[in-house]
Order: structure tokens, then C-alpha cells, then sequence
């Protein structure tokens, strides 16, 4: 970990704060290895440290990698203010370390603002970025002080000027298909550019203010080239409000669909430049981003045990304590690329480091009575005994988020260890 990195000593002991605050049960914060070490040996040192009363599964929160992804962000999209999607990954602490960095929030409903609230953050730091909403959701936004959100119909419209008539408006509209999304949030939101003047004059006529455009080119895997077609399908949206006697237009929120590495460096030249060409003479304009994916896809590792092992033949199968109805939920979506790493500790708990040479074809399942809930096959590994570990990297996005209890087994969730460097 480059000593560059480190956040300011302030935003430590807010995030210390947060932490103690949080009321999360955070096991314990790994402070006492090198700050060179990977979350792979911090996961060995917990589970060296603590063998008798380790609570297995468990997650790994490497703030570290939250610190990289902030610099990189404020480094590549300088003009982007984010606004992280609580969805993603609501984890109390990683929200708190995100707003001491300076993040923003883009939330959906009201336990996500009051998460975000209990952190200290000031109600102007939120969007409330679902255009459909409940009456009863609206009245929660005023009464805490929530006063912008977006829309994509008439019906919505009307609510909102009924119960949160000071409510700004950000206009969610629709990016043209076929962005390569494994997510298409497009196919539930988002109006299409025929529908706008109808939108905007409803809005006009309802004395509620339209202050921007959002859109969401989809999670996972869009093709960055998109937010440039939906970059400039803004921009006819601004000039449509224009057309129309409208107040100007000041925000562009370009959503999420991020991933950290390089498809990132591609996406921002591809929004910096599209933000060039199309809004160059737009002084004011302020433009926003809601990543979820990019802040929590790689900062989360999971540590799961084995709990049961059957051999046939040359086929291996295993038991894990986690699984697809919990924090391995998006192994089930094959382009999901699982990254999984074995620990081995010998008969006096020593990391075993022997050569694993020989691999076995394996089936690894999860703890339920689903047979479905089976997340690796035919996958190489070695031979593994009971009380091993397998660790899974990447597990942050839309995992302990979607995981559930069935069959009375939880996910890792409840069980995070935070590493930061001081
Ligand atoms: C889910 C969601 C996001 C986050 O999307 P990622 O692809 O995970 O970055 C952002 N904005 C809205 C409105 C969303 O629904």
C-alpha cells in the first residue's frame, strides 16, 4: 500500500468514530500488519489469531482499496461529484469511510437515507434517485430534509407535488439499448426522449422544478461507449427545456454501470470528452455520478469454511458455510467470474504453504438443501480437508445486499473485519 495513499489523520478518527458509533459489529480492526500486507494475509492473521471463536463465513472491508478508488476517482472524473448507490453494498462502515472521503449518496428508499443520516451526513449530500416512490416514502423525504429526487412520469409528478411540493426534479430518462449490461436498469426506468416535452410541462404545471437529466447505461460489463450516446441524449433534453421556456438545466447525472481497472480509464475519457463536445458551453453545469459497483465491487473478500467434504472417484465435493442464498449470490450469473484462493493450516493452525500440485475436479456447494445452491463445479482444486478455508476476492457488489436466510443460514454480513492503514 503506497504511503501516499493513507487518508488525512481527521478522516481516521472520523471513521473511528463512525465505526464505534455504527453499532455493525466489527470483530476488530486489523491495525498491527505491515502496511505492505495483502487481504489475503489479513484474512490468514484473523484466522490465525482467533481460530477457537472465528465466525465463519466472514468479510473482509479493506479500506485501503477504498482510499485507491477515491484518488482514482477524483483523479479521472475531476468534475464528477459521486454519489455512491447505498444498494450496492449498505455496510454501515463503508458507507461512514465513504462519506469521510467526501462521497455523496444516492439512495432508494428510507431505510437507505436513514443509514446514510445515522453517519452524520447532512440530508443535501443525498439524492433520492428512484422514480417510483410511495406517498408514504415522499412524506419520509420531507420530513428529513431530502428535497431532490427523479422521476420518469406523470403519475409520479403528481405525488410529489401533493406531499414534497419543493422537491428539485432530475429527469430519469432512458439510454438507447444494446449497451452490453448484464443489468439493463433501462428496462424498468427511464423515459423516452418522445415522452420528455410531456414530462416537463407536467412538471411546469405542477410549479415544480426540473433541475437535470439522469440516466444509468446498466450494471455490469456496458459498453463505455455508452454514456456518450447517453451524454449528448441529455443534452437534447437541456435544449428541450430550453425550447419550452423552461428554467435552464444544471444537472447531469450520469448514474453508475462503473467498474474498477481499466474499463474505468476508458468509460472516464469516454464521459470527459463527451462532456466536452456536448455541454462546452454550459458554465454552471454540475455533473454527478452514483457508482455502486466501482466503490464496492473489489473492496469486500470473503473467507468461508469447509464444513463437509465427499469424495467419488477422482471427483471432490465440499461443503461451504456460505453460498448462493447468501453472500455468494451473483456466482449463479455466469459471467460472473469467480476468483476463489484455498488456506490450509496444518494440525498447529500454521498457514500450510506446501506446493498443492495435484488438483482434483471439485464441487464446491453452499450450506442450504437447495441443490442449485452450488457455486463452483468441475473447478480445479486441490485436495482440501475439513476447516479449510476458501476465499473469494470481488465480493462486494450486490452480495450481502441480495443475500437472504433461507434454510435459517446467514451470510457474511454480520461479520466484517475492517482493515485500514494509519
Ligand atoms: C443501481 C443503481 C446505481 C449503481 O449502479 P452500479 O452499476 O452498481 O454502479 C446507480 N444509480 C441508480 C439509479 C441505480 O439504480
Amino acid at each position: 500500500m503506497p504511503t501516499t495513499l493513507v487518508a488525512e489523520e481527521s478522516q481516521i478518527t472520523n471513521l473511528n468514530l463512525m465505526f464505534g458509533a455504527s453499532g455493525v459489529k466489527c470483530n476488530e480492526l486489523v491495525t498491527t500488519l505491515s502496511s505492505e500486507a495483502t487481504t489475503f494475509d489479513i484474512i490468514q492473521s484473523i484466522i490465525k489469531t482467533k481460530t477457537t471463536e472465528i465466525h465463519s463465513p466472514f468479510s473482509v472491508l479493506d479500506l485501503r482499496v477504498v482510499i485507491d478508488l477515491m484518488n482514482k476517482w477524483k483523479t479521472n472524473l475531476p468534475f464528477v461529484k459521486p454519489f455512491y448507490a447505498v444498494k450496492c453494498n449498505p455496510n454501515i462502515s463503508f458507507l461512514g469511510a465513504l462519506a469521510s472521503l467526501g462521497s455523496n449518496f444516492d439512495c432508494a428508499s428510507p431505510t437507505e437515507i436513514e443509514s446514510v443520516l445515522s453517519l452524520g451526513v447532512s440530508p443535501d449530500r443525498i439524492i433520492y434517485a428512484n422514480p417510483c416512490k410511495s406517498e408514504a416514502h415522499i412524506k419520509y423525504a420531507v420530513s428529513v430534509g431530502v428535497n431532490i429526487t427523479t422521476f420518469d412520469s406523470v403519475g409520479e409528478v403528481e405525488k410529489i407535488k401533493k406531499w414534497h411540493p419543493k422537491c428539485e426534479l432530475i429527469l430519469r430518462i432512458k439510454p438507447k439499448e444494446e449497451t452490453g449490461a448484464r443489468f439493463r436498469l433501462g428496462l424498468k426506468y427511464g423515459a423516452f426522449l418522445n415522452e420528455v416535452p410531456e414530462l416537463l410541462k407536467a412538471a411546469d404545471m405542477a410549479g415544480l422544478k426540473v433541475t437535470g437529466v439522469a440516466f444509468h447505461i446498466g450494471s455490469m460489463g456496458a459498453n463505455t461507449q455508452a454514456y456518450r450516446g447517453a451524454i449528448l441524449l441529455a443534452k437534447t433534453v437541456f435544449e428541450t427545456a430550453s425550447r419550452l421556456g423552461m428554467p435552464k438545466m444544471k444537472i447531469l447525472d450520469i448514474g453508475g454501470g462503473f467498474s474498477s481497472g481499466s474499463k474505468f480509464d476508458e468509460a472516464s475519457l469516454n464521459i470527459n470528452d463527451a462532456i466536452k463536445s456536448y455541454f462546452e458551453n454550459e458554465d454552471d453545469l454540475i455533473v454527478i455520478g452514483e457508482p455502486g459497483t466501482y466503490f464496492a465491487e473489489t473492496t469486500f473478500t470473503l473467507a468461508t469454511k469447509v464444513i463437509g467434504k465427499r469424495v467419488r472417484d477422482e471427483l471432490r465435493e465440499y461443503w461451504i458455510d456460505d453460498g448462493i442464498y447468501g453472500t455468494l449470490c451473483r456466482t449463479v450469473y455466469d459471467y460472473f467470474i469467480v476468483m476463489c484462493s484455498i488456506l490450509r493450516f496444518d494440525s498447529k493452525h500454521k498457514y500450510d504453504t506446501s506446493e498443492h500440485t495435484k488438483t482434483y475436479p471439485s464441487t464446491v456447494f453452499g450450506p442450504t438443501c437447495d441443490s442449485t445452491d452450488t457455486i463452483l463445479k468441475e473447478y480445479p482444486l486441490p485436495e482440501l480437508e475439513m476447516n479449510d478455508w476458501l476465499v473469494f476476492s470481488n465480493m462486494g457488489a450486490y452480495t450481502t445486499a441480495c443475500s437472504t436466510n433461507f434454510n435459517g443460514f446467514s451470510s457474511s454480513a454480520k461479520n466484517i473485519y475492517v482493515s485500514y492503514s494509519s
